[in-house]
């Protein structure tokens, strides 16, 4: 089969709720996938920073084959020796006190929402039904309902009613607005530390402190979603380590398995995730065997190959390259570590064109809010790699 023959099979028999470039990918190895006609290309999105670890890691499969080999679930009905390892793994990376793991990032995100909850109305009095949780203009966390419900993306929510009450939103980048949106019920401030979905948008400096500040203040929980912007990704372990400041509440997914396996998981301080008692959450595959060898081995993989400090080398260099350019089509180019946008003019016509120019030259990216081209790649690359896609990227951005 061809390549138009799998587009078109998929376009006869699968749900339209993608529009993906029209490449087919079978295989990939580090920064680099090929297709199934043999072509080869630079992976510069890496699947929304899950395979921050490059794909198909050799330690991370071979861990995944060693462990399916054993044990892969269990159900939570039962304890299995791998959750435990990752609980202790985890804490003592990220300095949280609990865990609880999940699968994807929206669930990590629904589950927080459970969590932060309860935990205002058994420390806070706040009345039944009544909690509230801010939240920012053009967040991105993930497509159950009641996350859409607090979107501020038209197209996430229409159709789609009724949603989940309790969510008020408040611009993004902007402390004041916080500390006006508090009120005696609010129990939590959810906020990703640099919107990605929403075309890389990176905060003033010092915004996380200011917010940091206003919830300790007022008693709120501070929730990162780190689900993109964490695992290396900024050049950090967190992004919140750029401010030097530590969420109540942080949520990671996506990279967790090395983009082996869905993973996710919610890491807290004692407080927030210990109001949760037996039957309250749970998940049949959250915390499998599998799920928590495979996070294990990305986190170490993560640490001990250098791939955070390489996206922060990288990630100034690839950021610097692209602002020599001085591409007349570019408005700004933005971002920390290796999540880099680039923000064409309105003139220029939309970023889809461009990803699809760059596909055509062998490098592979997404338009994210019609504007901007995002730079990801998996936090592997390497300078001669960059030079690399500079050729590709200039080619297509000067005119
Ligand atoms: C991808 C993402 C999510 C949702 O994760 P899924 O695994 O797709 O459910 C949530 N928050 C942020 C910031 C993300 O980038």
């Amino acid at each position: 089969m061809k390549t138009r023959d799998y587009i078109e099979l998929e376009n006869r028999l699968g749900a339209k709720n993608y529009k993906p470039l029209d490449v087919v990918l079978e295989k990939g190895q580090g920064i680099w996938v090929w297709d199934v006609e043999g072509n080869r290309y630079m992976d510069c999105l890496a699947a929304y920073s899950a395979v921050n670890q490059g794909h198909c890691h050799p330690r991370i499969i071979h861990k995944m084959k060693e462990q399916m080999d054993k044990l892969c679930i269990t159900s939570r009905a039962f304890r299995n020796n791998q959750l435990a390892l990752f609980y202790k793994d985890v804490c003592e990376l990220t300095r949280s006190h609990r865990v609880l793991p999940m699968n994807s990032g929206a669930e990590a995100v629904e589950t927080v929402i459970k969590a932060v909850r309860k935990w205002g109305y058994k420390t806070k009095q706040i009345p039944e039904g009544k909690a509230e949780i801010i939240v920012c203009e053009n967040n991105f966390h993930g497509r159950t309902l009641t996350i859409v419900g607090f979107s501020t993306e038209d197209q996430y929510k229409d159709g789609f009613g009724p949603f989940t009450p309790g969510f008020i939103p408040i611009p993004f980048g902007d402390a004041d607005a916080l500390e006006h949106a508090v009120t005696e019920n609010t129990v939590a401030f959810l906020v990703e530390p640099i919107q990605g979905e929403a075309g890389v948008i990176v905060p003033p400096d010092g915004y996380l402190q200011a917010v940091r500040e206003i919830c300790s203040r007022r008693r709120i929980a501070l929730v990162l979603d780190e689900i993109q912007t964490g695992l290396g990704r900024t050049g950090k372990l967190l992004a919140e380590e750029h401010e030097g400041i530590e969420a109540d509440v942080t949520l990671i997914g996506k990279a967790l398995s090395g983009g082996c396996y869905p993973v996710s998981a919610v890491l807290s301080n004692e407080e927030v995730l210990g109001v949760f008692l037996p039957g309250d959450h749970g998940s049949t595959f959250g915390g499998n065997p599998l799920a928590c060898a495979v996070a294990r081995e990305a986190l170490k993989v993560l640490t001990d190959e250098g791939m955070i400090e390489n996206a922060a080398k990288m990630g100034d260099y690839f950021m610097d390259r692209l602002k020599d350019m001085n591409s007349p089509h570019v408005k700004e180019v933005r971002g920390k570590g290796l999540l880099i946008g680039v923000e064409l003019k309105p003139e220029a016509g939309g970023a889809r064109p461009f990803c699809e120019r760059l596909m055509k030259k062998g490098l592979l990216c997404k338009e994210t809010h019609t504007h901007v081209i995002r730079f990801a790649p998996p936090l592997v690359i390497q300078k001669e790699e960059i030079d690399w896609a500079m050729e590709r990227i200039r080619q297509v951005l000067i005119p």
